[in-house]
C-alpha cells in the first residue's frame, strides 16, 4: 500500500494493510495512518501469506473508480526512486486533491455528471465544436516525412523517441497534430505537454478545431479544484481523447495512451522546482518504454542532453529545416556596444542604430519588440555620496525600484517599503537608480521614439509586474495581434511561442550578462532564448524579407553570437558538447545537488560536512565525486542561509545507488545531529539539477 506519508517520516516505502475483500493494484484507498486516516493506493496484492504482527484494517476502498494502470504505477515507482522521494508520497501529490475528500457515492455521482455533461458537449469540457472539421493545411515535404517515419515507429509496435528538430516557424505543431490524429484514429488517447500555462489557449484552440467531435481536456495549475477532478476523470475513465498541460501532465491516468508530444522540449519549466524535483520531459521519455509508444520531443534549440542522444542513436531525428511559406528567418545583427558614442544618462541603453531602426517600423506600421531580463525600474537604488545601496536586509541581494508605485522589491523574499526621500545613510537627497529594468525601458522608448509632434508610439509592456492581474496578459497580447501596440516591451515572457504576424523587429537590449555566467547552462539557455525571441519575427511571409533580430552587445566576437547569426544550431551544440566533454559535464557525467538551509552558513556548512563524511563510507563511493560545499548564488534569502553541495559521477547508476544509500542516513543525521552539529532548517537533494 503507497501511502501519503512524507519522505521525512522514514514511511517511504510501500506498507502492509489487510483487507476482507480482494483489491487490485491501483486501487484507491484510505487507511489508518497512527491516529489519523491517510489516503493510499494498493501497491501489490502480498503473497497472501500471513505477515507478522498484527496488520490495520484498509478503511474504505474506492472501487467504483476503475484502479490506476500498472504503466502509471510503474512511472510513480520509477520517479520515486530516482528523485528519492516516498512511493506515497509522489503517487497522491500527482492525484488531483479533490479524489481524497469523495467516497464512492460521491464519486459515482461526479462520474455520471462528467458522463453526461461529455454526452451533451459541455463547452466547459472543452468538447470540441460539432461543426465539420476544416481540411488540414497540405503538408510540406518535411512535415510529410516527419509524420511517415513517427507512423513507421508506431508501427513497430515498441517504445521510440522521435527528436523534431524544426527551426521557429518550421510547422512543428502541425505534426504535432497529425501525430494526435494517427494515435486518436488507433482508438488510442494522446498527451500533449507544453512548458507554459500561457501557451495552452493557443494550442487547445488549434487542437480543438482540428479534432472537432473529439473530447479535449487541459491540466495545469490554473485550474479549480474541481475542474482539475474533472479533467484527471476524463482521462482516466478514457472519456478524453486528448490530454494538454504542464508538466505535472505527465502523471495524467491515460488507460490507452498511444502518443506522448513534448512540445519546446528544452524549456526548463518542464523541471519541477520543489518536492520531487522531476522532469516532466524525462519522465515523459521513459514513460513511452513503459507504455511502448512513440515519444516526440519538439524544439528549435534542442537541449544538449537531447541532441547528444540523437548523435548516439538513441533517438531518431526529424528534421524541419524551412519556415513555412519560404518565410526567411530574420537577419541577425550584432550592435558593437564597444563602438557606441558614450551616450549620457538613460539614453545609453538603446544605441543610436536601433532607435533608428525602431522607428522605421513605427513609420511603416509594423512592430517591434523590445525585451530585458530584468524586471522593475532599476535593479538598485544608489547614493552617489556616501556609496549606499538599496539591499535588502533580509537577503544578499538589492531591492529593485519600482517607479510605478514608488517602492523597493525584494524578489527574493517580497519585502517591500515606500522609495525613501533621501538616503537613509548620509541624507543626501540626490539617490539614483542604476543600471535598468523593463519598466525604465519602456520610459526611454516612449522618450526617444516621440514623433515630430511629441506624441510617443504605443507601448505595451509584458512583465511578471504588468501581468500579474487576472486577464492582463491577454489584453496585452489581443492588443498586440489586433495591431494597436507599436511597440512591445518586456522580460523573456515576450518571447515564448506567441504567433505575432506583424513583427518585422526583434531587440535583445543587453544579453550579454548570460556569457560568463557561473552556471555552465547559462549559454544553451541564451542561445535559446535569442533563437526564440528571433523567431517572434517575420512570421508572416509577406514580411520575412525585412525582419531582423538586433542584439546590443559588449563582446561582439563571441561564438555564441557568431552562431545566432548563421541560425546554426548544430554548430553551437557541437562547440558546447565538445567544451562540456572535456569539462567532464552533462550530458558526459551526471550531477546531483545536495542543498541545506540553516539560521547561519555555518550550520548549513557543518550538516553537508557530515553528510559528505558519511558518504565516503559507504560502498561505491570511489565512483563518485563530492565537491566542497558552496554557498548557492543568492546566499541569503528571507534570513535563511543556503548552502549546497555538488554530487558527480560518470556513471548514472553509481549516482544512483549512492544517493539511495545515503539519503536515509541523512534523514538520521538531521533528527540526531551528532556532537556539535548545529540544527538545520531544511535538506533536499535535486537530481539532475537544471541550475547550479
Ligand atoms: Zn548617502
Ligand atoms: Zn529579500
Amino acid at each position: 500500500m503507497a501511502v501519503d506519508a512524507p519522505q521525512h517520516t522514514g514511511l517511504g516505502a510501500p506498507l502492509d494493510y489487510r483487507s476482507e475483500r480482494v483489491l487490485l493494484p491501483g486501487t484507491l484507498v484510505r487507511v489508518p495512518l497512527g491516529r489519523r486516516e491517510v489516503p493510499g493506493i494498493v501497491w501489490d496484492t502480498g503473497s497472501g501469506e500471513p505477515a507478522p504482527g498484527e496488520l490495520r484494517e484498509v478503511s474504505l476502498a474506492l472501487d467504483v473508480l476503475a484502479p490506476l494502470g500498472e504503466p502509471w504505477r510503474g512511472l510513480v515507482d520509477f520517479t520515486a526512486a530516482y528523485y528519492q522521494r516516498g512511493t506515497g508520497e509522489v503517487a497522491l501529490s500527482v492525484l488531483p486533491p479533490e479524489l481524497r475528500k469523495l467516497d464512492n457515492a460521491q464519486l459515482t455521482s461526479r462520474i455520471a455528471k462528467l458522463r453526461k455533461a461529455l454526452a451533451k458537449g459541455d463547452a466547459s469540457m472543452a468538447m470540441a465544436s460539432p461543426a465539420p472539421p476544416p481540411a488540414p493545411p497540405a503538408l510540406t515535404a518535411a512535415q510529410a516525412g516527419a509524420l511517415a517515419q513517427i507512423e513507421a515507429l508506431t508501427a513497430t509496435g515498441r517504445s521510440a523517441t522521435a527528436l523534431l528538430h524544426g527551426v521557429t516557424g518550421s510547422g512543428k505543431t502541425e505534426v504535432y497534430l497529425g501525430a494526435a490524429a494517427q494515435a486518436l484514429a488507433a482508438g488510442r488517447q494522446a498527451l500533449v505537454l507544453v512548458p507554459e500555462i500561457n501557451l495552452t489557449p493557443q494550442l487547445e484552440a488549434r487542437f480543438r478545431e482540428r479534432f472537432a467531435g473529439r473530447h479535449i481536456v487541459s491540466m495545469h495549475s490554473g485550474l479549480t479544484p474541481a475542474q482539475r477532478l474533472r479533467s484527471w476523470l476524463a482521462a482516466h475513465l478514457g472519456l478524453a481523447d486528448l490530454v494538454l498541460g504542464t508538466r505535472l501532465a505527465v502523471f495524467a491516468s491515460m488507460p490507452r495512451l498511444g502518443l506522448i508530444v513534448v512540445d519546446e522540449e528544452h524549456d526548463p519549466s518542464y523541471k519541477q522546482q520543489e518536492g520531487a524535483r522531476y522532469s516532466a520531459r524525462d519522465l515523459a521519455v521513459y514513460r513511452g518504454k513503459l507504455e511502448a509508444i512513440t515519444v516526440v520531443l519538439g524544439s528549435a534549440t534542442p537541449s544538449l542532453e537531447s541532441w547528444q542522444r540523437c548523435l548516439e542513436g538513441r533517438y531518431v531525428r526529424l528534421d524541419l529545416p524551412a519556415r513555412i511559406g519560404d518565410g526567411a528567418l530574420p537577419r541577425v545583427r550584432l550592435v558593437d556596444m564597444t563602438q557606441q558614442p558614450k551616450g549620457r544618462g538613460a539614453n545609453t541603453a538603446l544605441s543610436a542604430p536601433l532607435v533608428v531602426a525602431l522607428r522605421e517600423r513605427i513609420a511603416r506600421g509594423e512592430q517591434s519588440l523590445v525585451f530585458l531580463n530584468r524586471r522593475g525600474y532599476a535593479p538598485v537604488l544608489h547614493c552617489a555620496d556616501c556609496g549606499w545601496k538599496s539591499a535588502c536586509p533580509h537577503c544578499s541581494a538589492w531591492r529593485v525600484f519600482h517607479k510605478l508605485d514608488r517602492t523597493l522589491r525584494c524578489h527574493h523574499c517580497g519585502f517591500t517599503e515606500r522609495v525613501p526621500h533621501a538616503c537613509p545613510e548620509c541624507g543626501n537627497l540626490d539617490i539614483a537608480p542604476l543600471g535598468r529594468g523593463t519598466e525604465r525601458l519602456e520610459e526611454q522608448l516612449a522618450e526617444v521614439l516621440k514623433d515630430a509632434d511629441g506624441k510617443p508610439p504605443r507601448i505595451a509592456r509584458i512583465d511578471a509586474d504588468s501581468t500579474r492581474l487576472k486577464g492582463a496578459l491577454e489584453a496585452r497580447l489581443g492588443a498586440m495581434h489586433a495591431g494597436d501596440v507599436d511597440v512591445l516591451v518586456g522580460t523573456q515572457m515576450v518571447t515564448k511561442g506567441h504567433d505575432f504576424r506583424r513583427v518585422t523587429l526583434v531587440a535583445a537590449v543587453n544579453p550579454d550578462t548570460s556569457l560568463f555566467s557561473s552556471d555552465f547552462r547559462a549559454p544553451e539557455r541564451l542561445f535559446a532564448l535569442l533563437m526564440q525571441a528571433g523567431g517572434r519575427a517575420g512570421r508572416d511571409a509577406a514580411h520575412a524579407e525585412r525582419s531582423e533580430m538586433w542584439v546590443q552587445t559588449w563582446h561582439p566576437r563571441h561564438a555564441l553570437y557568431a552562431a545566432l547569426r548563421s541560425h546554426d544550431f548544430e554548430a553551437f551544440a557541437a562547440a558546447q558538447l565538445k567544451e562540456r566533454e572535456m569539462a567532464g559535464l552533462p550530458p558526459y557525467s551526471h550531477l546531483a545537488i545536495l542543498r541545506a538551509d540553516a539560521r547561519t552558513p555555518e550550520a548549513a556548512r557543518a550538516f553537508l560536512q557530515a553528510a559528505a563524511e558519511l558518504a565516503a563510507t559507504l560502498p561505491g563511493a570511489d565512483a563518485v565525486m563530492l565537491y566542497p560545499p558552496v554557498p548557492m548564488g543568492v546566499a541569503r534569502v528571507a534570513d535563511v542561509e543556503r548552502m549546497q553541495m555538488l554530487i558527480e559521477s560518470a556513471s548514472r547508476v553509481a549516482l544512483q545507488r549512492l544517493l539511495a544509500q545515503w539519503l536515509p542516513a541523512l534523514h538520521t543525521l538531521r533528527r540526531a545531529p551528532t556532537d556539535g552539529t548545529p540544527r538545520i532548517l531544511r535538506w533536499a537533494v535535486d537530481v539532475d539539477p537544471l541550475s547550479i
